[in-house]
C-alpha cells in the first residue's frame, strides 16, 4: 500500500490551524468507551474548560459532535419554528449561510446587510424586526476578516426587556479576541475547534443560556442535534443515557487544546493574536498591499488582502501564487470567496 501523503504543511489559512503539540500528542492515548467514567470526567473537565473559554457559567456547555457548521445548525433548530422572524446580519459567506439555515427551519428571516468587508451596524440589527425570535450574527466573519460588534446586542436587548435570543458564531473569535458570553448577554453561541483552538476540525464548542434553555421547541427538526436529549448525555450529576456515540478521541484533542490555551491565559492569547496580526497587517501595508477589511474592524487572526493584480508575475494568477507557496514552501494561505474569489 502507498503510504498515506504527511506532508508538514505551515497551515497559515482560515482554518484548519496547525494544532498545539500537546493536541497532537492527545490522539495517541488509548481509547475509552464513550460512557467509561474516565471519559465521562474527560469530558465533564472539557465542558468547564469551555465554560472558561466562552466566559459563562451556562451548564448547557458542551462540545457538539460535528464541525462548526453543526454547532450552527444545533442553535438554530433548537430554538426556531416554522413562522418565526429571525434576523440575521449578513456581511459574508457565514452570515449568509445562517440565512439559510434558519430558512430550513421555515424561519421568517430578516437579513440586514452590511457590503463586504465592512462591519453590520448592530442598531440596524436590533430595530429590524419588532419582535423576533432571534437575532443572529457572527463575530469574526472568516470571508472577510471583519469584526462585527456583538457586544452590545443582548444588554441592548436586556434593558429593553425584548423576548429576543441572541445567537453569535464565534467559530472565528474563540481563543484569538474577547468573547464574553455572559458579560454580552449572548443566549446561544457556538465555535469550530480548527481555528484559535488549536485543535484539527471535529467538534463544534457550544453553549446555551438559560433563557435559550427556556426557550427550547418541543420536538427539534433534527434529531441528531436534538439539545434536550444531547443534555441527558453531555451533562449531570447521575448516570448518562447513550445518545450518539461521542468522538472520544477528538474531545481529548479538544481537553489538551484547551489546557494549553487556558495555561497561556486568555488575555494572554488575545494579545498575543493582536501583536502578531498588527505585525502581519503593518507589514503588508509596508510592502504596498491593500488591506481588505475596513480599519477599525480589523481581526488580528485573520487578515484579508486585496491581490495586487498589477505585480503578480507575468500570466500568474492568485491561485498560482498560492499553489506555488504550498508546494514550494509548504505554506497554505487561503483565497477569497464568492464575488472576491480571485481577487482576496
Ligand atoms: N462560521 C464561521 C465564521 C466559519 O469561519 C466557519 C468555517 O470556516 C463556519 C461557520 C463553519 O464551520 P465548519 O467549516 O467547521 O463547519
Amino acid at each position: 500500500m502507498p503510504p498515506v501523503p504527511l506532508t508538514d504543511r505551515v497551515l497559515m489559512g482560515p482554518g484548519p490551524c496547525n494544532p498545539y503539540p500537546e493536541v497532537a500528542a492527545a490522539f495517541a492515548r488509548p481509547l475509552l468507551g464513550h460512557l467509561d467514567p474516565e471519559f465521562i470526567a474527560l469530558l465533564d473537565d472539557t465542558n468547564e474548560r469551555l465554560r472558561q473559554v466562552f466566559r459563562t457559567t451556562n451548564p448547557l456547555t458542551f462540545p457538539v459532535s460535528g464541525t462548526g457548521s453543526a454547532g450552527m445548525e444545533a442553535a438554530f433548530v433548537n430554538v426556531v419554528e416554522p413562522g418565526d422572524a429571525v434576523v440575521v446580519g449578513v456581511n459574508g459567506v457565514f452570515g449568509e449561510r445562517m440565512c439559510d439555515v434558519a430558512g430550513r427551519c421555515g424561519a421568517e428571516v430578516v437579513r440586514v446587510e452590511a457590503p463586504w468587508g465592512q462591519p453590520l451596524d448592530p442598531q440596524s440589527l436590533l430595530d429590524a424586526h419588532p419582535s423576533p425570535r432571534l437575532i443572529a450574527a457572527v463575530h469574526a466573519e472568516t470571508s472577510t476578516g471583519v469584526r462585527n460588534d456583538v457586544a452590545c446586542l443582548g444588554q441592548h436587548l436586556r434593558h429593553q426587556d425584548a423576548e429576543a435570543l441572541v445567537l453569535v458564531d464565534c467559530v472565528t473569535s474563540l481563543g484569538g479576541i474577547p468573547v464574553e458570553v455572559d458579560g454580552w448577554g449572548v443566549d446561544l453561541a457556538y465555535a469550530g475547534t480548527q481555528k484559535c483552538l488549536g485543535v484539527p476540525p471535529g467538534l463544534a464548542p457550544f453553549t446555551a443560556g438559560e433563557r435559550a434553555v427556556a426557550r427550547l421547541v418541543d420536538r427539534p427538526r433534527s434529531w441528531y442535534l436534538d439539545l434536550g436529549m444531547l443534555a441527558r448525555y453531555v451533562t449531570g450529576e447521575g448516570a448518562r443515557v447513550y445518545h450518539h456515540t461521542a468522538p472520544v478521541s477528538m474531545v481529548y484533542a479538544l481537553h489538551a487544546g484547551l489546557g494549553a490555551l487556558l495555561d497561556e491565559g486568555l488575555e494572554a492569547s488575545w494579545a498575543r493574536h493582536r501583536e502578531c496580526g498588527e505585525a502581519l497587517q503593518a507589514g503588508l501595508v509596508e510592502l504596498g498591499f491593500e488591506l481588505f477589511a475596513a480599519e477599525g474592524h480589523r481581526l488580528p487572526e485573520l487578515t484579508t488582502v486585496w491581490v495586487p493584480a498589477d505585480r503578480l508575475p507575468a500570466g500568474m494568477t492568485e491561485a498560482d501564487v498560492r499553489r506555488t507557496l504550498l508546494e514550494r514552501d509548504g505554506i497554505e494561505i487561503g483565497g477569497g470567496l464568492g464575488e472576491f474569489a480571485g481577487k482576496v
